[in-house]
């Protein structure tokens, strides 16, 4: 979900992008090269970065994802917020980089403050472009991007009022500090974007609407979009190679609103 002012620059670079669709999944690739006559040393190096793998007893029914205070929500085309007019508890600005004052969830912006503290001290600060939004103001976009593109592009970029992850105070929108391919397809190709889909999971974000996952997600690749569903969930997502949170809960896709 983007600011509308950026819509169409956006949606007119997708195509230039659309080569380089598989951005996130290049930090996973790597395959261990052991030295043919092993020192402690090559040994200890080779394992610094392990696989993580699925937690066996993982239970997936730990938090609701109907409630829209809870760290599991599952917010998409077909599962508005309840009630529409949902207002999160516990909204505070982040001590980050931002575009602007930027209200989320407590439990957000602490995780947002420690990974972009690690982001800017490996060389690639971020900021922070969108996080919570009200109904009203989600209400507000929606219809100017709808003016701008009609409803069917407005739709695969915004979300409706009510349907806006941005309304749970989980989501964030996150860039980099010097602007450059703010908003668009092409910061998944940048270093601070490949840092995030290297790291994010371990402050507990995970990418919403990964490339090519349209049809389940709804919403076209949003490299920008981060949703917090905490540390264990991040985790066990990337350990079971589980793209969206649609699939990981066994819900329908949800490529459009219900007619
Ligand atoms: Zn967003």
């Amino acid at each position: 979900m983007l600011r509308s002012s950026s819509a169409a620059r956006w949606l007119g670079g997708l195509a230039l992008v659309a080569a380089a669709a598989l951005a996130g999944c290049a930090a996973d690739r790597g395959p261990l090269v052991l030295d043919p006559t092993p020192s402690p040393t090559a040994t200890a190096t080779a394992t610094a970065t392990p696989t993580p793998t699925p937690t066996p007893t993982f239970d997936r029914a730990q938090y609701s994802i109907d409630d829209p205070a809870s760290i599991w929500v599952v917010v998409n085309k077909l599962r508005p917020l309840q009630p529409a007019g949902y207002v999160p508890p516990d909204l505070r600005v982040a001590r980050i980089a931002a575009t602007q004052d930027l209200p989320m969830r407590d439990a957000t912006a602490t995780a947002a403050e420690a990974m972009f503290a690690d982001a800017a001290a490996a060389g690639l600060p971020l900021r922070l472009t969108s996080a919570y939004r009200s109904f009203e103001s989600q209400t507000r976009i929606n219809a100017q991007l709808v003016q701008q593109l009609g409803q069917e592009r407005a739709d695969i970029a915004s979300a409706r009022p009510g349907h806006s992850e941005h309304q749970t105070g989980f989501a964030i929108d996150v860039g980099p500090l010097s602007g450059v391919c703010d908003l668009q397809a092409c910061f998944g190709e940048t270093a601070e974007g490949q840092w995030l889909v290297a790291n994010a999971h371990r402050y507990g974000f995970m990418l919403r609407y990964p490339d090519g996952l349209t049809a389940i997600t709804g919403y076209a690749y949003e490299p920008w979009h981060w949703r917090y569903v905490g540390v264990e969930l991040a985790t066990e997502l990337r350990a079971t190679g589980i793209a969206t949170l649609e699939e990981f809960f066994g819900l329908p896709p949800a490529p459009d609103y219900a007619r």
